[in-house]
């Protein structure tokens, strides 16, 4: 099979941005494995000729602050299950959250290699944002900005490298 890239991170960090940018075509295996639940969408995407399939595990988001710790480590569990490369989103607004941290540390503990992509790095002056995130303890981050598609091709360097 092709490898497996999931996207984890809490919500409006921008990994469904991140995601549509990817992606090329949704691929069945939602629908054809059994026990798949729902809350997982699987995409084809493919970089510099390889291919592999994406899994966006925050398919369905809760917005409640009360469910988004849950949440978000439910989604980190399910991507070191099933992933091969992990791509963990963080905000550049925002800085580091609690959230975070709390993803950040199952993480580590992942025998996965994990890509930490900075999202939100709009511009050169945004770039200073990205050193605090050395502070999570997953090498080094990745200034990106999805919205404004800059730095993807080096994203996306990075995560064919580990297949
Ligand atoms: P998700 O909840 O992690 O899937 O995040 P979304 O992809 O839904 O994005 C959350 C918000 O962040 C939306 O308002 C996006 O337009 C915004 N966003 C996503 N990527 C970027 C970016 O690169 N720069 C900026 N400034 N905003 C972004
Ligand atoms: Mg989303």
């Amino acid at each position: 099979r092709k490898p497996i890239v999931a996207i984890v991170g809490r919500p409006n960090v921008g990994k469904s941005t991140l995601f549509n940018k990817i992606a090329k075509k949704r691929v069945s295996i939602v629908d054809d494995l059994p026990g798949v639940t729902r809350d997982r969408l699987y995409w084809d995407a493919e970089w510099l000729g390889h291919e592999f399939t994406m899994i966006d595990t925050g398919g369905i988001e809760v917005d409640s602050n009360d469910f988004i710790m849950a949440s978000v480590r439910r989604q980190a569990a399910l991507a070191i299950e099933e992933a091969d490369v992990i791509l963990f989103v963080v905000d550049s607004k925002t800085g580091i959250t609690t959230a975070d941290e709390e993803v950040a540390a199952l993480l580590r503990h992942a025998n996965k290699p994990v890509i930490l992509a900075v999202n939100k790095v709009d511009s050169i002056k945004d770039s200073e944002a990205v050193y605090e995130f050395y502070g999570l303890g997953l090498g080094e981050p990745l200034a990106v900005s999805a919205a404004n598609l800059l730095n993807l091709g080096d994203l996306l360097d990075a995560v064919v490298a580990e297949f």
